[in-house]
């Protein structure tokens, strides 16, 4: 039995040794990618409900690797954070996203997205001067700060006083805050009396079980009470289904996003995007 056990210990440690020696060499695989053209942004739709208007777009990266095909954010997105290249990496998506932004109001006029939103992560937050990059960026692009979303999820925020300091220095400038992936955290309630928040984006796990009598519903029905009351914008987010969004709407919710409405898309798409109405 003693040897047994001592057999699973060193299978163990070889399998963690594997998958930290996968994750350097993603990383050092990451260093190359943003110098050879291998990343780029697909916008997600957010809708208005129930017209089916385009409201704003979440930026969403993605990385196609040379050898390896394309790798989810969510494989490679936390790696970044921990060595680091999510600095350079983050900057590189700010850049770009103001970019297209700019391009949009000049090329769609009326019909541009309103917003565009893009995912900032704890660890570019907590870089002193990080709202001087932003601000730096929408000059460069010539974005004004009001089509620009700053989307953080409330563990960034609630990881110190730096980050809130920044939050609300971007906040300043006239750029919108949302907080990503509401209720999933252990703080949310109380960071919205803190947290120059704007927009409330309900997390998917709280969207799914909607329309089958799930608990998550009562939450669903609170928050939107709680984001009239504090003039919060609300979007559910990961709406899949017409009856969801139908549901959605009943209960007094004006914005979504999901794969009902669309999957991420590359800009050039966005122009002849029509998103579905919502009948209740
Ligand atoms: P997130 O910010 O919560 O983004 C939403 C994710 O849910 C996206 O996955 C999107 O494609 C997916 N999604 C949207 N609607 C639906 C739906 O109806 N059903 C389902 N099943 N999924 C839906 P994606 O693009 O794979 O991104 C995963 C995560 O990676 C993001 O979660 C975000 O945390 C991170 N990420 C992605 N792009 C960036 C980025 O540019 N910067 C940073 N810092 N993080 C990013
Ligand atoms: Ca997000
Ligand atoms: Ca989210
Ligand atoms: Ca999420």
């Amino acid at each position: 039995a003693k040897g047994q056990g001592k057999g699973r210990r060193v299978a163990y440690t070889a399998e963690m040794d594997q998958r930290t020696a996968e994750q350097s060499r993603l990383a050092a695989d990451l260093r190359a990618a943003l110098d050879t053209d291998q990343l780029r942004l697909l916008y997600q739709p957010i809708v208005s409900m129930p017209g089916g208007e385009l409201y704003g777009v979440e930026a969403l990266v993605r990385w196609t690797h040379p050898e390896r095909g394309p790798i989810s954010p969510g494989a490679f997105i936390p790696i970044a954070e921990r060595t680091g290249q999510i600095v350079p990496l983050g900057a590189w998506i700010l850049e770009q996203a103001c970019r297209q932004a700019a391009t949009w109001l000049d090329e769609l006029g009326d019909a541009a997205p309103r917003t565009v939103t893009v995912n900032v992560s704890a660890r570019q937050l907590r870089e002193a001067g990080f709202a001087g990059e932003v601000d730096a960026v929408l000059r460069r692009t010539g974005l004004p700060p009001h089509v620009l979303t700053v989307e953080v999820t409330e563990t960034a925020v609630f990881d110190g006083g730096a980050a809130l300091a920044e939050l609300r220095a971007i906040a300043a400038l006239g750029v919108s805050i949302a907080l990503d992936d509401f209720g999933t955290g252990h703080s949310s309630l109380g960071l919205l009396r803190s947290c120059p928040a704007d927009i409330l984006k309900v997390d998917k796990s709280f969207i799914d079980d909607i329309t089958e009598g799930g608990q998550h519903a009562v939450v669903v029905a609170a928050l939107i009470g709680i984001c009239d009351g504090l003039r919060l914008r609300a979007v559910a987010e990961g709406v899949e289904t017409a009856e969801q969004a139908a549901e959605l709407h009943r209960l007094g919710y004006r914005f979504a996003q999901g794969f009902h409405f669309a999957r991420p898309m590359p800009a050039d798409a966005i122009a002849a995007y029509r998103p579905p109405v919502v009948s209740r």
